[in-house]
């Protein structure tokens, strides 16, 4: 069954381990501009946006690495022939 990763953001510290992990992994390089995948500060809700670029590959590998549980390996499931995004 293929997978995704589904995001709790409320559970989201910010720390960037995500996106290190991705960069590292994916593109062989240290920085977290060059992961697939973005967390945003929202200065005065004082909460996390994180959201996945167009060539993220659905690895899960920075779900695998989230300290915090924000980031969760998923099954997704395949409805009428259609399946569900990551
Ligand atoms: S699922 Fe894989 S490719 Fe996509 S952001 Fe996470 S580590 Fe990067
Ligand atoms: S999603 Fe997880 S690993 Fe990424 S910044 Fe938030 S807490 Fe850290």
């Amino acid at each position: 069954m293929p997978k995704g990763v589904a995001v709790i953001p409320a559970r989201c510290t910010g720390c960037g381990t995500c996106a290190l992990t991705c960069s590292v992994v994916n593109c062989g390089e240290f920085g977290p501009a060059r992961g697939h995948i973005s967390v945003a500060r929202r200065e005065f809700a004082g909460t996390f946006e994180i959201s996945f670029s167009s060539t993220c590959k659905s690895c899960g590998t920075c779900a695998l690495a989230c300290p915090s549980g924000a980031l969760q390996v998923v099954e997704l499931v395949e409805a009428a022939g259609e399946r569900g995004r990551a």
